[in-house]
């Protein structure tokens, strides 16, 4: 059997960080990645945006790795040539009700200690972005956007410079806990099976998190971290509109979701989404019938874009530990020593913001474990 110190689960962008992060203290790490490459699940679908903070509650987890991810992500994009734009962002109020959810999200990212926040009147929105009509809003100047490939591209380099050994076409199949030690079945691509043995396992494995968490004998549902998957759609905007925005620009957020907003690419190019709706199965198709219900959505938002310049594009799952009409879930990130399973980290639920997060993350992991 195959000794090493801890086996991280998942080469998402999240075990990925956490490898680069804990390689800088020890060179025994497995990382164990079922597909063939890392980033092919939440990782590589999903809008690509450094966020700022503002958008969860003082105080919690989401808030603060989110506030401390932001300002790590862009020293390390600088730092490891990551292409990325501080494009900024505006959270516009369409009507009355609307500057007050958008005022509270300004009084809450002022809570959370965000950096670069500004509350704007439809003067200066009209300055900023002229194809946009709004009573009111904010504007985020931290808020960016970046290569999420290339980011992970550089913390799977710099995890193996220091000798982690991240093994693809690895899939975790089983944990015991023996002697005080962890047992991991490991399955690979043939369907052959080998143990590894370790002292800590840190759970990175996004949509299967709470499976990963019920192999080692966590009841999910007592436990209070059973996922539930929620989709998120995008359309593409016509080439024609291309250049018509300069900044990320969103609505108000509704309970479950941002809303869906014009997510800008490094290339210039604009897309809608995500929208979100609970699923049962994990599907990446879009459903091009939704087409009329993203028009919908944009129309008071963007009134140049009409119904046909819309294309079905890509689909991403979220992680969710919220199910419909449940509250606020913030990141669960533990050390499981109480259900008696020391040096085990459940990283579960980590939905948006967990790009931005990430190095920040990280380090609370490297925090946890010592
Ligand atoms: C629609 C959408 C939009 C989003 N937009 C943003 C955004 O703009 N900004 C932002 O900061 N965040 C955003 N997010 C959130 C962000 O994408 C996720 O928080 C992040 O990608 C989660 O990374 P992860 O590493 O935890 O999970 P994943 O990327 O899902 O990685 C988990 C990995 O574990 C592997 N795995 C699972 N089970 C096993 C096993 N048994 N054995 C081995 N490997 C296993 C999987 O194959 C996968 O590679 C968005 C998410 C969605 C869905």
């Amino acid at each position: 059997m195959e000794k090493t110190g801890c086996v991280i689960i998942g080469a998402g962008v999240v075990g990925l960080a956490v490898a680069e992060r804990l390689s800088l203290g020890s060179s025994e790490i497995v990382v164990l990645e079922r597909r063939d490459s890392f980033g092919r699940e939440t990782s590589s679908r999903n809008s690509e945006v450094i966020h700022a903070g503002f958008y969860y509650p003082a105080s919690s987890l989401k808030a603060e790795l989110c506030v401390e991810g932001n300002r790590l992500m862009y020293a390390f994009c600088r730092e490891n040539s990551v292409s990325h734009r501080r494009c900024g962002k505006l959270v516009v109020a369409r009507t009355k009700e609307e500057e007050s959810k958008v005022l509270s999200l300004y009084e809450q990212g002022i809570a959370n200690g965000v950096p670069g926040l500004s509350l704007l009147d439809a003067r200066r929105i009209s300055g900023l972005e002229p194809a946009v009509p709004a009573h009111a809003g904010i504007l985020s100047d931290t808020t960016g956007i970046v290569d999420t490939h290339t980011f992970m591209k550089r913390l799977e380099r710099r995890a193996q410079d220091r000798s982690v050994t991240i093994a693809y076409n690895c899939e975790a199949a089983g944990i015991l806990r023996v002697n005080g030690s962890y047992r991991i079945s490991v399955k690979d691509a043939d369907g052959s099976l080998m143990e590894l043995q370790c002292e800590r396992v840190v759970n990175a494995a996004g949509l299967s998190a709470d499976r990963i968490a019920a192999m080692a004998g966590i009841d999910p549902d007592k436990a209070g971290c059973r996922i539930h998957y929620c989709k998120g759609e995008y359309f593409s905007v016509s080439g024609r509109h291309r250049g018509k925005l300069s900044h990320l620009v969103y609505p108000a957020p509704t309970p479950i979701s941002l809303g869906i907003h014009g997510v800008l690419g490094l290339d210039g190019a604009l897309k809608l989404g995500p929208s979100a709706f609970y699923v049962n199965e994990i599907n990446y198709d879009v459903d091009g019938s939704h087409r009329h219900d993203f028009f919908e959505a944009v129309q008071t938002l963007f009134p140049f874009i009409e119904e046909d310049d819309l294309s079905p594009d890509m689909a991403g799952i979220r992680p969710k530990l919220q199910y419909k009409g449940e509250a606020f879930r913030d990141f669960v990130i533990r050390d499981e020593s109480d259900r008696g399973l020391p040096g085990f980290i459940d990283l579960i639920g980590i939905e948006s913001p967990g790009i931005t997060s990430a190095l920040a993350i990280a380090k609370y992991v490297e925090k946890i474990m010592k």
